[in-house]
């Protein structure tokens, strides 16, 4: 298990800073001028974004990810609070069609169907989130919408019809590096179905698709992007948005819109996991984390003992702020870094 390269586990230098957990190629993005802010009246919270990639994106991406946690930090400079540059941070991320969300999310197996899940919560009970979401460029604002509601999750095609009275729908256009990837996983796909016939019995048996199965052999790719926040009052918040996992069934839902195993945000701590989703629900992994925060565990260990839980084969990401320490963490990769105002 590889560290970041800055040290985490204590308050943050002022400034943009990457974080490749590789500790290599992706190298450090180094400062961007992000001038201090001042602090709100409470005073002694040092504002904060922590922005991820997704557990297994390149490290090339970095740049994608430093770019978003400037974006949050302005918000947070221009007074707004957590969720706002939690949000902020996502939406660049959504739009940078890169990463497996919003403009870059995956193609399903039928090589058409995009679907997204995407999730926001903070210190003040806010919450909301949507799964299975279909033509909506920034699935994150509406899961920031369904916030206002009574209900906290909308799915599939009442997700996308609330979506649609939210003006939040629109022509979404798969990006060229996410049918990149389609083609690639087909190809991939093909290859190992060949060399193990017997691998993918449960999903051709429900099989769900109009496409039918044989011509719909394509591949896995995964990856999340999530922003956790602190803001000058003290008030800590989560985003995330994903594309979610490949090959999945039509309709399949993984950790990133459940509360309590994808995000989970109260006033210890904001949370935001990537990874596995079948695995990552099965530990509740974001609320584990969280309480052992709570319970006075740093977060840079609270996040160790989270990715513990799983083989160290299996893809897990973390990131993690408190009232006065932050950290980020992953199995195998992921780009990441934070920016303190
Ligand atoms: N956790 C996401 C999901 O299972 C995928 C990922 O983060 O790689 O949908």
């Amino acid at each position: 298990m590889l560290e970041p390269r800055l040290p985490t586990g204590r308050a943050a230098p002022r400034g943009v800073f990457a974080m490749p957990i590789d500790g290599g190629e992706g190298g450090a993005a180094g400062e961007i001028d992000v001038r201090p802010a001042e602090l709100g009246q409470s005073g002694g919270f040092q504002p904060l974004v922590v922005v991820h990639g997704g557990a297994g994106a390149p490290m090339t991406w970095l740049d994608g990810c430093t770019h978003a946690a400037e974006a949050g930090a302005a918000v947070l400079k221009n007074g707004l609070d957590a969720l706002s540059a939690a949000i902020a941070s996502v939406i660049a991320l959504e739009a940078d069609g890169r990463f497996n969300a919003g403009l870059g999310a995956s193609l399903k197996l039928d090589g058409d169907a995009v679907e997204m899940d995407a999730a926001v919560m903070d210190s003040t009970g806010r919450l909301g989130a949507v799964a299975a979401l279909q033509d909506v460029r920034h699935p994150v604002l509406a899961a920031r919408a369904v916030a206002d509601t009574a209900h906290w999750l909308l799915v599939g095609d009442g997700a996308r019809e609330f979506a649609a009275r939210c003006s939040l729908t629109g022509n979404h256009e798969p990006s060229a590096r996410a049918r990149e990837r389609y083609a690639e996983v087909v190809s991939e796909l093909a290859r190992f179905w060949c060399e193990s016939p017997d691998a993918d019995l449960p999903l051709r048996r429900f099989w769900n698709y109009a496409l039918p199965w044989d011509e719909a052999l394509k591949k896995w790719g995964c990856g999340t992007v999530g922003a956790v926040v602190r803001d000058a009052t003290g008030q800590l918040a989560v985003a995330t948005s994903t594309g979610g996992a490949v090959p999945a069934l039509r309709g399949r839902v993984g950790d990133t819109p459940i509360i309590g195993s994808g995000f989970y945000a109260g006033p210890r701590a904001a949370v935001a996991v990537t990874g596995a989703g079948e695995q990552i629900v099965r530990t509740l992994l974001a609320n584990t984390v969280y309480r052992w925060i709570e319970t006075g565990l740093p977060p840079a260990d609270a996040l160790k003992q989270g990715l513990a839980l799983f083989p160290p084969d299996v893809d897990i990401g973390i990131i993690a702020v408190s009232e006065r320490e932050s950290a980020g963490l992953s199995s195998r990769g992921m780009p990441w870094c934070q920016a303190a105002v």
